[in-house]
C-alpha cells in the first residue's frame, strides 16, 4: 500500500503520544495504535514490516510460544519486533509495528513475531501477510467472548492469507481445519504417552465427529480433551501426518526427540508440563520453518526454560500452600488445573475462588462454563475439603455435588477471606488457593489469613 498524507500524519502523531506516554511512565502499548488507527484506518498495511513476519494464534499457549520465539531468534542474531507487552489486538499491533518504524515508516528490524487474537484476524489479516502463521490449539474458552470454536475458526479462515505457511497442531482436528486453501502446511505434535487413554475422560471435547461422514471419531490415543491422535472408522478422514513429532519423552532426565524427515534431535525440556512440552515443540516447528538448525534450537533452548508465574509454592511450617491461577470462564484451563491437583502428591485441600467480577461489579455473569469443566477430577480420595469462596459459591457447590464430592468435604462462604476458617489444618499437608485473573489481591489476602491461622497452629 501506498503511503498517504493521512499515514504521516498518523504516524507522527502516534509516535509523539507513544513518547509522551512512556515519558510519563504509563503504558503505551496500545493507545498510540488505536490513535494511528482512528487516523488513518489502512495504517497497518502503509507501514513497512520487517522482511519476514511470524504470526502465533490459536487459544492457548500464544504468549509462552511468542516469547520463546522472539528470545530464540533475538540469540540467533535478529532483530524482533514484537508485540511482547502489548495487547494482541489489532490496535496492540500497530502500536508494535509504529515502535518498529523510523519517522518515515520505515521498519528498522528484521523479523516479526506477533501474538494475534483469534478474533482480530479479519482487522489484522487484510494489512499484513505473514510468512509463517502458528496456530497452537483451538479450545472453547470464554462463552461470551468466544462463542464455539466453529465460530472461532470461520473467523479465522474468513481472514487468513493463503499464501502464507502455515503451522498447525496434528493432535487438534480443530486446529487442522484452518486454512483449507494454504497449499503450504506443516505440523507439530506430540506421540503417545503413558498417561494416555483411549478416549477422552472429559466433559468438553470440542470436536466428536468426523467432519465429512459425521459418524463418532475413534482415537488411537488421547492426550487430554480432543487432543491425540484420530481418526474415522467409516471413511478415510484422520490426523495428518506429523512433521515435528516429539516423542520418547524422558521427564525424569528432562529430555525430549523431536523427529523430522531429516532425522532426530533431542532436546533438553524446558517444563515438565505438558501443555508447555507442546508450545515448545511447537516453536522448534517454526524456527526449523524459518532456516535455523536443530543444533543451533537446541544450543539456544538449552538455556531456557518456562517460569510458571501462575504457580508459587510456599512452605509455611508442615504445609505446603500452593498458589494456582485457574482461569474463569475457562473450562479447558479450569480443567488441566484440576487434573494437576489430583495428581499432586499428599492430603490436599482446595481453595477454590474462581468467580471473577469482569463482566459484573459484584458478580460472575455467567456460569455456564462451570458445567464443561471437569469439576469430577476434584472427587479423589486424596483431595480432604474444598472450601469454596466468592459470591457464586453456590454455585460451584451445586456443581461439586454433581460431581459426586461428598457433601462433608464441602464449605462454602460468600467471602473469600471467611472461607478460611473451614479449613482443618489436621487433615491435611497441602493447601491450593485457586484464582481467576482479575482476583489475585484477593488469592493474596485468602493466603495471609491461611498463613495467619497455621502460625497460631
Ligand atoms: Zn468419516
Amino acid at each position: 500500500m501506498k503511503k498517504t498524507f493521512k499515514f504521516y500524519i498518523a504516524l507522527w502523531g502516534a509516535k509523539f503520544i507513544s513518547e509522551l506516554l512512556t515519558a510519563v511512565k504509563r503504558n503505551a502499548s496500545f493507545m498510540p495504535g488505536k490513535i494511528a488507527l482512528a487516523i488513518c484506518p489502512d495504517f497497518m498495511g502503509m507501514i513497512e514490516k520487517p522482511e519476514k513476519v511470524i504470526a502465533v494464534t490459536g487459544t492457548n499457549g500464544k504468549t509462552t510460544v511468542s516469547n520463546l520465539l522472539i528470545d530464540a531468534l533475538e540469540q540467533c542474531g535478529y532483530t524482533t519486533l514484537n508485540n511482547r507487552i502489548g495487547s494482541n489486538v489489532n490496535a496492540g499491533i500497530a502500536s508494535s509495528l509504529l515502535n518498529g518504524a523510523d519517522l518515515l515508516g520505515r521498519t528498522t528490524k528484521n523479523v516479526a513475531v506477533l501474538e494475534i487474537d483469534e478474533r482480530s484476524s479479519k482487522k489484522v489479516y487484510p494489512y499484513i501477510k505473514p510468512d509463517y502463521i502458528l496456530c497452537t490449539n483451538i479450545f472453547r474458552d470464554s462463552i461470551k467472548r468466544n462463542a464455539h470454536t466453529d465460530f472461532i475458526v470461520d473467523i479465522i479462515n474468513s481472514a487468513i492469507p493463503k499464501e502464507s505457511k502455515l503451522i498447525l497442531n496434528a493432535d487438534d482436528l480443530i486446529c487442522c481445519s484452518i486454512g483449507p486453501e494454504n497449499k503450504e502446511k506443516v505440523y507439530f505434535g506430540i506421540d503417545k504417552l503413558k498417561t494416555d487413554t483411549q478416549e477422552s475422560n472429559n466433559l468438553s471435547r470440542d470436536i466428536r465427529t468426523c467432519p465429512i461422514c459425521d459418524s463418532k471419531l475413534k482415537y488411537e490415543y488421547v492426550h487430554y480433551h480432543h487432543i491425540g491422535k484420530a481418526y474415522c472408522p467409516n471413511c478415510s478422514f484422520k490426523s495428518p501426518e506429523i512433521d515435528y513429532l516429539g516423542a520418547n519423552l524422558d521427564i525424569e532426565n528432562c529430555i525430549i526427540e523431536v523427529k523430522t524427515k531429516h532425522g532426530k534431535t533431542n532436546y533438553k525440556l524446558i517444563s515438565n508440563n505438558i501443555i508447555n512440552i507442546y508450545n515448545m515443540v511447537a516453536a522448534i516447528a517454526v524456527l526449523s520453518e524459518f532456516g535455523i538448525s536443530s543444533g543451533k534450537i537446541k544450543d539456544v533452548f538449552y538455556d531456557f526454560s518456562i517460569v510458571e508465574t501462575r504457580y508459587k509454592e510456599e512452605q509455611m511450617d508442615d504445609k505446603r500452600v500452593v498458589m494456582y491461577l485457574a482461569k474463569g470462564q475457562n473450562a479447558i484451563a479450569c480443567s488441566r488445573t484440576f487434573d494437576y491437583i489430583k495428581q499432586a502428591e499428599g492430603k490436599k485441600a482446595v481453595m477454590l475462588n474462581l468467580d471473577d467480577y469482569f463482566d459484573a461489579k459484584e458478580s460472575t455473569e455467567n456460569m455456564a462454563w462451570i458445567y464443561d469443566a471437569d469439576y469430577e477430577l476434584l472427587n479423589d480420595e486424596s483431595i480432604k475439603q474444598i472450601i469454596i469462596g466468592g459470591v457464586r459459591a453456590k454455585d460451584h457447590y451445586l456443581r461439586l455435588l454433581i460431581a459426586g464430592v461428598p457433601e462433608e468435604k464441602i464449605s462454602f462462604e460468600q467471602k473469600e477471606v471467611d472461607a478460611v476458617k473451614h479449613l482443618k489444618l489436621d487433615e491435611i499437608n497441602k493447601i491450593f488457593i485457586l484464582y481467576d485473573v482479575y482476583t489475585v489481591q484477593t488469592a493474596e489476602k485468602v493466603k495471609a489469613k491461611i498463613k495467619e491461622k497455621i502460625q497460631k497452629g
